[in-house]
């Protein structure tokens, strides 16, 4: 009974998930009538139908077009009608997609939901759009078209590592390929600031999702040592806060022996630098918690591009803005998108 009431309130409305009607949660009877809603003949006559954008009341009837297999109705009565200034209620606020992490249908989610980075908008295993669009990369790269992780061919001769990866994909990604994750501050461990040259050449993929912005200086070396770790041939799947234009800003450009104190409530970074200067930090930006996540740096569009070529990755830089919406990836903005580096497909 919720499909039907569903599909009469699009047709009333166009699509919508914010509107309902007023009691209308309980059963329709196939005939006859009850106190909010009642079917004669072939029509279905609903006396209080609130739009809850407006807080308007609205009496409907709909006619009965088709019964089998599913109803159809035509609106017949709207009053008092919509007023002409309410908002344009219409598909494009939803969006139905099939999830490319754990290849779960999503339907009718809002679409500014959808369109968040960080917000879960997969019903199902609370993917972000973030996360959903490092893997329309990395599936884009290895196979050629954007795949689920779920329905993606196996293939354990390419190897891959992540840095912190979400458990969300780093799961499926262990099944597909020869992947590992590692952490900072557990095992299996990776220090990206002092990577065992035995690790070097070994990878064919690397992917490091909001990681960079919050490694300590010298970002250049981070990006150097993740360029060594990939074969030839090989790419990262990048993703970091940038901005479109500007400068490169590094918030603690001098950082050398340096420890938090909290004090008060406040947490301070007390720095000495390379040559015996000391400073004290506050005003520090935290992501997710703990000391280790502090952002660093504002990479721009230019400067992130510029650093990668120089680091290492002389294969091509590609910045994924093509929107894949059948899997949930829809970018309202241009920047801060994923980035694939690669290495170039040749020794030396
Ligand atoms: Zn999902």
């Amino acid at each position: 009974m919720k499909n039907l009431f569903k599909r009469a309130l699009r047709l009333m409305t166009g699509k919508s998930q914010q509107h309902q009607f007023i009691g209308s949660n309980t059963s329709l009877p196939s005939s006859g009538n009850n106190r909010q809603s009642w079917f004669e003949m072939d029509r279905l006559h609903l006396p209080e139908v609130l739009i809850k954008p407006n807080g308007t009341t609205h009496r409907a009837v709909l006619r009965v077009t088709e019964t089998s297999p599913n109803y159809r109705f035509e609106l017949e009565q709207f009053d008092p009608p919509l007023p002409p200034q309410a908002p344009q209620l219409n598909e494009e606020q939803y969006v139905t997609f099939r999830c490319n992490i754990c290849d779960g249908i999503n339907t009718d989610i809002a679409r500014n939901l959808v369109t968040d980075r960080e917000a879960n908008s997969c019903i199902h295993c609370g993917s972000s759009l973030r996360l959903r669009s490092v893997i329309q990369a990395l599936t884009s790269e290895i196979y050629g078209e954007s795949l689920t992780l779920p329905t993606a061919p196996v293939r354990k001769s390419i190897r891959g590592a992540g840095m912190s990866d979400w458990e969300g994909y780093a799961k499926p990604l262990a099944k597909l390929f020869a992947y590992q994750n590692t952490f900072y501050h557990q095992k299996p461990r990776l220090d990206i600031l002092n990577v065992p040259e035995s690790e070097f050449g070994q990878y064919d993929f690397l992917i490091s999702s909001d990681v960079m912005e919050h490694v300590p200086s010298d970002v250049d070396k981070a990006f150097t040592n993740m360029a060594n770790m990939l074969k030839p041939g090989g790419f990262l799947v990048l993703t970091v806060p940038y901005k479109p234009d500007g400068e490169h800003e590094e918030f603690y450009p001098d950082l050398h022996e340096y420890r938090f104190i909290t004090t008060g409530g406040k947490t301070f970074l007390y720095n000495r630098t390379k040559n015996g200067t000391e400073q004290v930090y506050d005003n520090l930006v935290f992501h997710g918690g703990d000391g280790f996540t502090l952002f660093m740096r504002m990479f721009s569009e230019s400067s992130l591009t510029r650093m990668l070529e120089a680091s290492g990755f002389d294969g091509g830089i590609k910045i994924y803005h093509e929107n894949d919406p059948a899997h949930g990836v829809i970018w309202p903005i241009s920047w801060c998108l994923t980035i694939v580096a690669r290495k170039a497909d040749k020794a030396g």
